[in-house]
């Protein structure tokens, strides 16, 4: 059986080229990049190397890169570096309610330390009232924090309308664009944002690597303590192959986006012509046009997400739920609780996300098997041919407006 990978915003493959440049870090160039001898040096400058690559994906200066763990912890450090560093000046933060668990739940924290959190409610397509976020700020507001492309919808922000209110307010601008990145131009000038994250495995370089950037001058109080890398910005000897790989994958982003991108919206253009043309009941969530290339999310009114995903599973196709991060509770995804779908749907939300790999094969494949599926799970949902559809007030909505 072939299996079919429709789950890239979960995770990417190494690409190849990327591997290779990353083998020879593990054991000819082994050094410690803070050494000043021979062994150290030599993988001091693969580092820089890696700094620039990523730099000119994102149109920054390269000493504007830092290197991370992972993207939870760009976030992380974005939001609990900024409050404290600028906590004279306020306590309030603006996001929304669609933001990814590494944002909202480190706003959680933030609120049990005493900040003021704003979740930005957003509308049935998912997109935000930018009206509203601007009539949110006050003169405590000490940052936004709103993210480049959703990674359940694939939905796109207006980074650079958000960039603008924050510039004329003075207030800092954060955004998680780990899903963004290598997908669609993202330049950080343009958009004014302050800071930004990345993420290695999202994009084709291996998973425990990340970069932040961090405009010149923000003042942020450091997230890990100990050495001295990274301009004293983050402590800890460098995942070297990692940072080179996640350089090489910034590199190959800016080299295909251009040709790779279109392929994979054709291909996800037709999945999704093709499931909303063949399967009754059928509800696309998200925006229909601003959204990421590669992302489609469509609910299967009556049938539960995960068995969707199950029976997926056993002819080797793996996409996933809206619920997958709460997976193990009955409670829906709450990005699909923000956009107020109905609860019945919600919980049949289905996410395929596309990449470099996937074929017209791919397309045909699962347009050939999803209908019996759906049709089969329906027959043996209670929900299936009753009244008992629930409403949206039954969908704990968890986070204030
Ligand atoms: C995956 C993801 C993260 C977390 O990145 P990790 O490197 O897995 O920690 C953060 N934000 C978004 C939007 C993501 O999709």
């Amino acid at each position: 059986m072939k299996n079919i990978y429709m789950d890239y915003n979960a995770t990417t493959p190494v690409r190849p080229e990327v591997l290779e440049e990353m083998l020879p870090f593990y054991t000819q160039h082994f050094g410690n990049p803070s050494s000043v001898h021979w062994a150290g040096r030599a993988v001091k400058g693969a580092i820089e190397k890696a700094r620039e690559q990523v730099a000119a994906l994102i149109n920054c200066s390269p000493a504007e890169v830092v290197f991370t763990s992972c993207g939870s912890e760009g976030d992380n450090f974005a939001l609990k570096g900024t409050v404290d560093a600028l906590k004279e000046k306020g306590n309030h933060i603006i996001t929304t309610s669609v933001e990814h668990p590494a944002v909202l739940e480190t706003c959680e924290y933030l609120e049990k330390q005493g900040c003021e959190v704003t979740y930005l409610p957003v509308d049935k397509e998912g997109m935000l009232d930018l009206a509203a976020l601007e009539a949110a700020i006050t003169d405590r507001t000490i940052l936004i924090s709103v993210m480049w492309a959703n990674n359940e919808t694939g939905n796109i922000f207006p980074i650079e309308e958000i960039g603008a209110i924050a510039r004329k307010y003075k207030v800092r601008f954060h955004t998680d664009s780990v899903q963004a990145i290598g997908r669609i131009p993202v330049d950080v000038q343009k958009a004014n944002v302050d800071l930004a994250v990345i993420s290695g495995h999202k994009l084709g370089a291996a998973k425990g690597v990340g970069a932040m950037y961090i405009r010149r001058g923000t003042r942020m109080t450091q997230f890990m303590h100990g050495g001295h890398q990274e301009r004293h910005r983050r402590a800890g000897t460098h995942n070297v192959a990692g940072i080179v790989g996640l350089g090489k994958a910034c590199e190959i982003a800016m080299q295909r986006m251009d040709e790779d991108m279109p392929r994979i919206q054709q291909l996800r253009d037709r999945l999704e012509k093709g499931i909303l043309e063949s399967i009754p009941e059928v509800k696309l969530n998200g925006h229909p046009q601003r959204r990421l290339p590669n992302t489609l999310n469509v609910s299967f009114a009556y049938i539960e997400g995960e068995s969707i995903l199950l029976n997926f599973d056993m002819k080797g196709i793996a996409a996933s739920s809206g619920s997958a991060c709460t997976s193990g509770s009955l409670e829906p995804s709450h990005v699909m609780c923000a956009m107020c779908v109905d609860v019945v749907l919600a919980h049949s939300s289905t996410r395929f996300s596309l990449g470099p790999d996937n074929s017209d094969e791919d397309v045909d494949f699962i347009l050939r098997e999803l209908p019996p599926i759906v049709q089969r799970l329906r027959e043996m949902s209670p929900l299936y041919n009753s009244d008992a559809r629930m409403s949206c007030s039954q969908c704990k909505v968890v986070r204030r407006a």
